[in-house]
């Protein structure tokens, strides 16, 4: 078994060295970038990881998907626009660049703070020696980079102007494997803004942000499946299954009521126990909102087809057109 790790390990290596020194470096040295070549080779492992991760998951889920959908379609006609925002935000290297250009920024400001005599917040100062074990790290950091995202989520449904922008998110009635990524891109940038903020100013090295990120967006793939797939009663206030996160999808329960929905945890629905925003009723209702639906005044609202489409309403809606 570990050989085949380390044979799967090398050749992976290997096509990063080969697409790094094929491709990014000659471009690189073309645009005068050789200051961030190191940024760079860290860049093509992230878009290989990437890649490896859209391909391992397609394998697993898209048989899964024909075998126990939670709703059948004539076709799928709206889930092809899908696929091409996976490929842009997963390949796109946003949240990477986004992380790498906020790290030196980071660390002027805390120069400056430490200037005046004010410490900068850290894991470690909270918990000495904890971010020395690696797992646990990890773990903790996954914790604290949730309950961020679960903010961030609440935000996205209750600031009418955010709403106008994540309700594209939400737009999809074909809810499948490549849903996840079907957002505007104001609210990507936002969002991922935030998060690499967060994880620079906690301490989160570049090498474990790579990986928080696979594990959050792995998990974030699988919920959006279309899958009659829970975790049962023990599982499903532990992790967000499709189950519970379709009922964040869903016609009315998803955008609707008090708090503007209900499951906004990205993977631990604990926060939504904690916070009044937990729904765990049975079934795999239709998802989309509610005015899209062909209303008695006539048609419902166009979130548009094609991704420019999109994209374009979604200023729109956010200017209050
Ligand atoms: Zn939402
Ligand atoms: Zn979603």
């Amino acid at each position: 078994m570990s050989e085949i790790v380390a044979w799967a390990v090398q050749v992976f290596a290997s096509v990063q060295s080969w697409l790094f020194m094929s491709v990014v470096e000659p471009v690189l040295f073309r645009l005068d970038g050789a200051g961030v070549m190191e940024q760079a080779y860290d860049g093509t492992e992230f878009f290989l990881l990437g890649l490896l991760q859209i391909a391992v998951l397609y394998v697993i889920l898209r048989p899964l998907e024909s075998w126990k959908p939670a709703e059948r379609w004539a076709d799928r006609r709206d889930v092809g626009v899908d696929i091409f925002y996976t490929f842009l935000h997963r390949l796109g290297l946003f949240s990477l660049a986004l992380f790498f250009m906020l790290d030196p920024l980071i660390d002027d400001f805390t120069a400056q703070l430490r200037l005046h005599g004010i410490a900068n917040f850290n894991l470690d100062d909270v918990w000495p020696g904890v971010t020395s074990i690696p797992l646990v790290a990890f773990c903790l950091y996954l914790v604290v980079l949730d309950f961020v995202n679960y903010w961030v989520h609440r935000g996205q449904h209750s600031f009418r102007w955010w709403w106008a922008l994540h309700s594209l998110h939400h737009s999809q009635r074909q809810m499948s494997l490549w849903a996840d990524d079907r957002n505007h891109l104001l609210d990507d940038l936002l969002r991922d803004a935030i998060l690499a903020l967060i994880a620079v100013a906690i301490g989160v090295q570049p090498g474990q942000f790579v990986l928080l990120l696979i594990a959050t967006r792995s998990i974030e793939t699988l919920q959006h499946a279309n899958l009659r797939l829970s975790f049962g009663r023990w599982g499903e206030p532990l992790v967000v299954s499709p189950r519970f996160h379709r009922r964040h999808h869903a016609i009315g329960d998803g955008h609707e009521g008090v708090h503007r929905g209900c499951n906004f945890a990205v993977l631990f629905p604990i926060w939504d126990v904690l916070f009044g925003t937990s729904n765990f009723e049975e079934g795999y209702p239709a998802t989309g909102i509610r005015d899209q639906l062909d209303s008695e005044a006539g048609q419902g609202r166009d979130y548009g087809r094609g991704f420019w489409g999109q994209q374009w309403l979604g200023l729109r809606r956010m200017i209050g057109r």
